[in-house]
């Protein structure tokens, strides 16, 4: 049976649930997305932009690069920096408009965990480490306290 889906992206019709979307390069383009999530993302992004700004004021990442950490806060991961840091202007982004700039949800009820690749001053560039999920192998950047400061014991 053929399984086919349309990118949010670019609209076109791509096979379901590539990675990338072939024709534009969103990632995860046929994600799903239902009545509630345009305003999860809208109270996430809102959520995002006040523990950004909680971060600049008062406190430094503490992470290490190497180390894998739960995530304790709803937010977005953005392939870029500069993704990461539009998404929090001007009071938040739609989901079509986060999937442009290359960003995805990381909610700590579905218990993704990311490992620390590099860091900035306020945020962590992660890999997603989440089997089970989408979202698993994306890497890109997140604010760094989205993430639970306990690292996960290694195994
Ligand atoms: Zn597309």
């Amino acid at each position: 049976m053929k399984s086919t889906g349309y990118c949010h992206a670019c609209r076109k019709e791509v096979a379901e649930n590539p990675r990338v979307c072939p024709r534009c390069g969103a990632p995860n383009p046929t994600l799903g997305y239902n009545v509630t999530k345009p305003i999860a993302v809208a109270v996430s992004a809102i959520v995002l932009l006040s523990i950004v700004a909680d971060v600049l004021h008062s406190r430094k990442p503490r992470y290490v690069a190497g180390q894998t950490y739960p995530i304790a806060k709803t937010g977005l991961v953005c392939l870029t920096l500069k993704g990461l840091a539009k998404t929090t202007e001007g009071g938040g982004v739609t989901p079509d408009q986060a999937a442009q700039m290359g960003c995805l949800r990381l909610a700590p009820e579905e218990h993704p965990q990311v490992r620390v690749l590099a860091k900035d001053e306020t945020a962590v560039k992660v890999l997603v480490l989440a089997p089970n999920l989408k979202v698993d192998n994306f890497q890109g950047w997140t604010a760094a306290d989205n993430l639970d400061p306990q690292p996960v014991a290694a195994h």
